[in-house]
């Protein structure tokens, strides 16, 4: 799943309003935030295997401590920890948590069963990426959905707060159109790295919200 991951961070502005929209996206995508830098370390694995699946080439060998539940949840509490230890807002950390366990919810209905529990338990996946129409609908529902609940509950200070927040959501619908229909990549270090450029939409989200504010 990808904008999915960032339709649920724009969702959760509304239970804690105080937390950065860059936060909530932090959240949401921690972990695949962090899955690059394991692929460049060669601790996780992943095999570019095209029509494994309708939607991606990519063929998830061994990505135990960033994608099992278990590594979810860690991940989950070391984020909420520092959060709170950095902000006092502990409504803010327990939506941090749960946004952190969300991606490996929202990966469970999209992956193959690749999805561990915990290293070397079964796996686990319902395998939408099955099918194209059906991944498009999902992660643009929940987009959409995220997107509405953003705006309802902040209001744009200047005009940086509109056009950020739009091209941000346009952007995210040409990246996941790119990933669906666009060539498989040609080597897993460009899958690395194109994943660490990730990066630059969390920081995108705390450039929005800095030109928003809670309404
Ligand atoms: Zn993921």
């Amino acid at each position: 799943m990808f904008v999915g991951h960032f339709g649920v961070g724009l969702a959760a502005k509304a239970l804690a309003p105080r937390v950065s929209l860059g936060s909530l996206f932090l959240a949401a995508q921690l972990i695949d935030l962090l899955w690059p830098t394991l692929l460049l370390l060669g601790i996780e694995r992943v095999r570019i295997a095209p029509g494994i699946t309708a939607v991606t080439p990519l063929d998830f060998e061994h990505y135990p401590i960033t994608h099992s539940l278990l590594g979810a949840a860690l991940w989950a509490l070391a984020l909420s920890v520092l959060y709170v230890f950095l902000t006092r807002y502990r409504r803010g950390a327990l939506v941090v948590f749960f946004l952190v366990v969300s991606h490996w919810v929202l990966d469970l209905i999209v992956h193959r069963p690749d999805l561990p529990l915990y290293p070397g338990s079964a796996k686990f996946g319902l395998g939408l990426w099955n099918s194209v129409p059906w991944t498009l609908l999902v992660e643009f529902a929940i987009l959409a959905m995220g997107a509405a609940l953003y705006i309802r509950c902040t209001k744009a200070v200047d005009r940086t707060g509109v056009w950020g927040f739009w091209s941000l959501i346009v952007f995210l619908l040409v990246i996941q159109l790119g990933n669906i229909f666009g060539p498989p990549p040609p080597s897993v270090a460009a899958i690395a790295w194109v994943g660490q450029a990730q990066w630059v939409l969390v920081l995108w989200g705390y450039w929005i919200d800095r030109h928003r504010e809670p309404s």
